[in-house]
């Protein structure tokens, strides 16, 4: 078999920032290597995966070998493949019960999961479903009742449908928490371990996987998890590097505006991502722009549900090709044709900062950031270029070499 052993190094703490302590793991250079189940692997291959991403050689037998796991990687190197086929490779397809429980923090993000968990398990002939809240609760319990074997959810739903007695954790085999740091920390840790108290049986294997690393999330990983396996893809190995950093510093911040405008016409990109903190501001924006005769759409976490999912739609197919956002689709959200993404304002939270330009260069595509910055957010460019160990550069005159 094609391995050999991998060791990464101990703890880093940059800043506030943490990262897992890593051991030594397997590197699977093939999906062929796996011995995958036969069904599997030719969903993986007509998915269009040839080769297994980084985070994928090293995760994906842990969880099919029923270890827990607690992984990180940057953002765009495959984890959702990575648990995914973890995930399906101890599936029992003759079981008409939910075996896998995929936890995410947003309903698009699920949502996202569920299209890559269809994709990949077309010809294994099994269930799979998002439960995400805002719909109607009958959907997800007829899915539910009728076999869904691999539900993905957001933890309110999740909790609700355990509440209820509906889904039973009687037969999970596996329970994963997609962008596990969010997962952990203010508003939905309560729920989430609300879920966990619920119970699991001793057999459940619990996978952590994320981005970014928080102490919470390595406390609940020292108290959940048995023996897991750690796994660290380094920022050095899987660089944002791909991803080119600028700033424009406007003296003020109303000016913000005319910038957008000038970036909108003079960049020929495929699809951009402009993020704004706040709902009224990512309106007001999106209202403004297209006054002036700039096509885009918005999105933020206070708009009807059915209004998200086709302006979702919209910004995949690329009839929309720039979206305003709030930090709602800052995490986990995957469109490869993104490659610009404006931050409009800088993010509250610094941790934000890396899932938002994460946004573009999807494994491994270029992609450019650039950051409007006022002069109160002076101080925030520092902290968030210390914390990162990242340096943004001023944006060049001429635009014509930065895309
Ligand atoms: P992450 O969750 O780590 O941010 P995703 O799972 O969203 O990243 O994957 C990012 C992109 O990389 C997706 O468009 C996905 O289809 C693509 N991708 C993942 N794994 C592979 C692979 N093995 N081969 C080719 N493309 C891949
Ligand atoms: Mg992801």
């Amino acid at each position: 078999m094609d391995y050999w052993l991998y060791k990464t190094s101990m703890t880093t703490i940059v800043g506030e920032s943490v990262s897992v302590v890593a051991d030594e793991v397997r590197v699977y250079e093939t999906f062929d290597d796996m011995n995958l189940p036969e069904n599997l692997l030719r969903g993986v291959y007509s998915h269009g995966f040839e080769r297994p991403s980084e985070i994928q050689k090293r995760g994906i037998m842990p969880m099919k070998e029923r270890r827990d796991l607690l992984a990180q990687a940057q953002s765009g190197t495959g984890k959702t493949g990575a648990f995914t086929i973890g995930a399906l490779s101890a599936l029992d397809p003759d079981l008409k019960r939910v075996q896998v429980l995929v936890l995410a923090p947003v309903r698009e993000l699920a949502q996202q999961i569920e299209s890559v968990a269809k994709s990949i398990s077309s010809f294994m002939n099994i269930s799979v479903y998002s439960a995400t809240g805002g719909t109607p609760l009958r959907e997800d319990i007829r899915a539910i009742e009728k076999g869904c074997q691999y539900l993905i959810g957001t933890p309110g739903r999740i909790f609700d449908l355990m509440n209820r007695g509906v889904l039973s954790s009687e037969h999970i085999r596996v329970l994963i928490m997609d962008e596990a740091d969010q997962m952990l920390e203010d508003r939905f840790k309560e729920q989430v371990m609300c879920i966990l108290q619920k119970g699991f049986p001793k057999e459940t294997r619990i996978a952590l996987f994320s981005a970014t690393m928080s102490e919470d999330v390595i406390d609940v990983a020292n108290n959940l998890l048995q023996n897991p396996q750690r796994i660290l893809i380094e920022a050095k190995e899987v660089p944002l590097d791909g991803i080119k950093q600028y700033y424009v510093e406007l003296e003020n911040s109303d000016w913000k505006f005319e910038v957008l405008a000038d970036l909108y016409q003079q960049l020929h990109i495929s699809q951009a991502l402009v993020y704004c903190n706040k709902r009224q501001r990512a309106e007001w924006l999106a209202e403004k722009m297209s006054q002036q005769g700039f096509p885009l759409s918005v999105i933020h976490g206070e708009m009807d549900v059915e209004e998200r999912k086709r302006r979702m739609k919209d910004f995949r197919s690329g009839a929309v090709r720039v979206m305003i956002s709030t930090d709602l689709l800052a995490r986990g959200i995957d469109v490869q044709q993104v490659s610009l993404v404006i931050n409009y304002e800088l993010p509250i939270q610094k941790e934000n900062y890396i899932h938002r330009i994460g946004r573009a260069g999807r494994f491994g595509r270029k992609g450019v950031t650039i950051n409007l910055i006022s002069p109160e957010e002076k101080r925030a460019v520092s902290e968030i270029e210390e914390h990162w160990k990242i340096t943004l550069e001023k944006l060049p005159t001429d635009l014509g070499g930065i895309m």
